[in-house]
């Protein structure tokens, strides 16, 4: 509270507190990343660190007849998203953000006594938006390389399981899965259960391929094969729009039919829509930025390799130091130097791909935090 903060004129009375559902009152309340202090860097968002573009800003500010409600169905930028992917516009859902689109594809599968599977430890958003549906959780843990375990994933899948989702590049480990391994995980799942392929990274993924010989998996160019998989894209991290939220989902029309009777309408604004629209309009200039990022990524995983780091190869724009039991211990290091970044004890800490600025000091720290560990820890590569 700030001195300015009025006291409060209205006291509410204490006494008997309303009936709330005991899963949500125990679900812990979205924390975000930490606000960094001037001189510090907030790694801790995957935000991207490039200023908007000024024409998308432009854009921005010519949207302004915000006194009527927006277009519901925001045609304009589902039209642009079809052309741009080669799928007809019913194919294409637009929301605020792509957690939201998450959100109506768990609630328009996913009821009390069914089960959601996904890996773990992935986005920390899943397993607060399967309680709210009343549903239950299936956490398949990462194997050891920190990617998912796609066989173990689908072996989990039975009966009750009402959905299936897939992160790659998964936040927070920055693995990806590879197209030989998605396409043996999606023989293996019942074709009415729903596969989401959360890719909010895609656009960071390079030319990479994976240790079976195969390149990262693709979504939208495999939907033609499959008719339970839906892929989710965001405008949040590659085109810098996370303050205005806006994301799409590209699957079979029944399926977004569904979860558009599940969502808050008018929930994308006018201004959104424009700004994805108006990025769309400056894509090559917006992925230039992208690859510069992708490169700081690549050459600061190189120089954490050096170090002594056994880091997995980061695919989107953010890179996980697994320090285990030492994880509390070096985010407030690297806080201390002005690294603000996502620490998850006791398995480890994501980092986001800032400024340039931020990696030198980033580096400084790690080589502390890499001599501090003990001989024989995972975050160590073996020599
Ligand atoms: C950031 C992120 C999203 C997208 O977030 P929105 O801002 O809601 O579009 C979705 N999935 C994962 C795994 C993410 O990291």
């Amino acid at each position: 509270m700030t001195d300015t903060t009025p006291e409060p004129a209205v006291a509410f009375p204490s006494g008997p507190v309303v009936r709330l559902r005991p899963e949500i009152v125990a679900l812990p309340a979205y924390k975000q990343g930490r606000p960094a202090a001037a001189d510090a860097f907030k790694l801790s968002s995957n935000e991207n660190p490039f200023d908007p573009l000024p024409s998308v800003v432009e854009a921005v500010a010519d949207a302004v007849d915000f006194n009527r409600y927006p277009d519901a169905t925001a045609l304009d930028l589902r039209e642009r998203l079809a052309a741009k992917h080669g799928v007809g516009v019913g194919a294409v859902h637009v929301g605020a953000g792509s957690v939201a689109l998450l959100a109506q594809f768990v609630l328009a599968t996913s009821a009390p006594g069914t089960e959601v599977v996904y890996s773990w430890r992935s986005f920390e958003a899943y397993p607060g938006l399967v309680t709210v549906a009343g549903a239950t959780s299936v956490q398949v843990p990462n194997r050891a390389d920190h990617g998912h375990d796609l066989p173990a994933m689908a072996a989990a899948v039975g009966d009750s399981t009402s959905l299936v989702i897939v992160c790659s590049p998964n936040n927070p480990t920055g693995t990806i899965v590879t197209e030989n391994e998605f396409h043996a995980f999606m023989a293996a799942i019942p074709c009415e259960v729903l596969v989401v392929l959360d890719e909010a990274y895609a656009e960071f993924v390079g030319d990479v391929v994976g240790a079976d010989g195969s390149p990262a998996v693709h979504g939208i160019p495999v939907l033609d094969r499959y008719p339970n998989l839906v892929v989710l894209r965001t405008f949040s991290k590659a085109y810098g729009l996370a303050g205005l939220r806006v994301g799409y989902a590209i699957g079979p029309v029944e399926v977004l039919e569904a979860a558009r009777s599940t969502a808050i309408p008018l929930s994308v604004t006018g201004s959104a829509a424009a700004a994805a629209l108006a990025s769309l309009h400056v894509e090559d200039e917006l992925l230039d930025r992208v690859r510069v990022i992708a490169a700081r990524r690549d050459a600061l995983y190189s120089a954490l390799g050096e170090q002594g780091w056994a880091v997995p190869r980061p695919h989107g724009n953010f890179l996980w130091l697994p320090t285990a039991e030492q994880t509390s211990q070096a985010a407030e290091q690297l806080a201390a130097a002005g690294l603000v970044t996502r620490p998850f004890h006791p398995e480890g800490i994501r980092v986001s791909i800032g400024e340039p600025e931020s990696v030198e000091r980033l580096l400084e720290i790690t080589g502390k935090i890499m001599e501090s560990l003990p001989t024989g820890h995972p975050a160590r590569r073996v020599a």
